[in-house]
């Protein structure tokens, strides 16, 4: 897979500091942008749970590549905006799938997996040569296929995200994107971001007896 940040928020720690601080403060917003220290107000704003003013800064991704298992799962964020591309309008002709590592660390089940893929695209091919239009014969098409995504979240969303979505009881294909959108946001709002990440990060894990045990706390 490919994450790449496509646009965000400039200055989203500065930015969500100023406004945060214009709560309190007789000057708005844009006399207070630049002042002080981001770290410290906004970093206390944050850690209250004040979570309002980072949904000032936003953040739009270009994911290529993953599986529509994983967009099936990361669509049902809902304070979020998403462009995928489209199996009725893109040719699918191509067989491309992700290959999880389950079945690609073992040969007889790489194999079966890849003939199963053959077939399928082989089938779906052979439809659309006969006539049926993309957006039916797509009904054969599997969950590994692959495709692209833009994805637009404000900072507010993203922690939550991260929470969700970083954790060790998220699949694999989806904290491996996760892990990179959260690295991507920190390299340019450290301030936001400090926290971000699985609960374990915060504090103790909420999953009881499904909690993987190896809290990532930072220290
Ligand atoms: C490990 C894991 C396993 C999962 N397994 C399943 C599963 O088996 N089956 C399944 O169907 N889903 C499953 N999900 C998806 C999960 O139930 C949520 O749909 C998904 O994580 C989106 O999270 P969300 O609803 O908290 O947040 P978002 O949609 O991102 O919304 C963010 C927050 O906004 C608020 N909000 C948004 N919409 C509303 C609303 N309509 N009313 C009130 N408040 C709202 C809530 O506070 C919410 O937490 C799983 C998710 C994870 C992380």
């Amino acid at each position: 897979m490919i994450v790449k940040l496509l646009a965000y928020t400039q200055n989203a720690d500065a930015v969500c500091a100023a406004a945060g601080r214009s709560c309190y403060s007789e000057e708005p917003a844009h006399d207070l942008l630049g002042t002080g220290d981001p770290e410290k107000s906004l970093g206390r704003i944050v850690g209250m749970g004040h979570h309002s003013v980072i949904e000032h800064a936003s953040f739009t991704f270009s994911v290529e590549g993953v599986s529509r298992a994983l967009t099936h799962q990361l669509v049902r964020h809902r304070i979020a905006s998403f462009s995928q591309q489209s199996q009725r309008y893109v040719s699918m002709k191509d067989a491309t799938y992700v290959t999880p590592h389950t079945v690609s660390e073992d040969p007889e089940r790489e194999k079966l997996f890849g003939e199963t893929m053959d077939e399928i695209w082989n089938a779906y091919n052979k439809l659309v040569e006969s006539g049926v239009p993309a957006e039916d014969a797509r009904y054969l098409l599997p969950n590994g296929c692959t495709t692209n995504i833009t994805i637009t979240m404000n900072a507010r969303e993203l922690l939550h995200f991260f929470s969700l979505r970083c954790c060790t009881r998220a699949q694999w294909e989806i904290r491996e994107m996760a892990d990179e959108m959260l690295r991507l946001c920190s390299d340019v709002s450290p301030t936001i971001f400090a926290k971000a990440g699985p609960p374990c990060v915060r504090g103790p894990c909420p999953e009881g007896q499904k909690s993987c045990g190896s809290p990532r706390r930072k220290k």
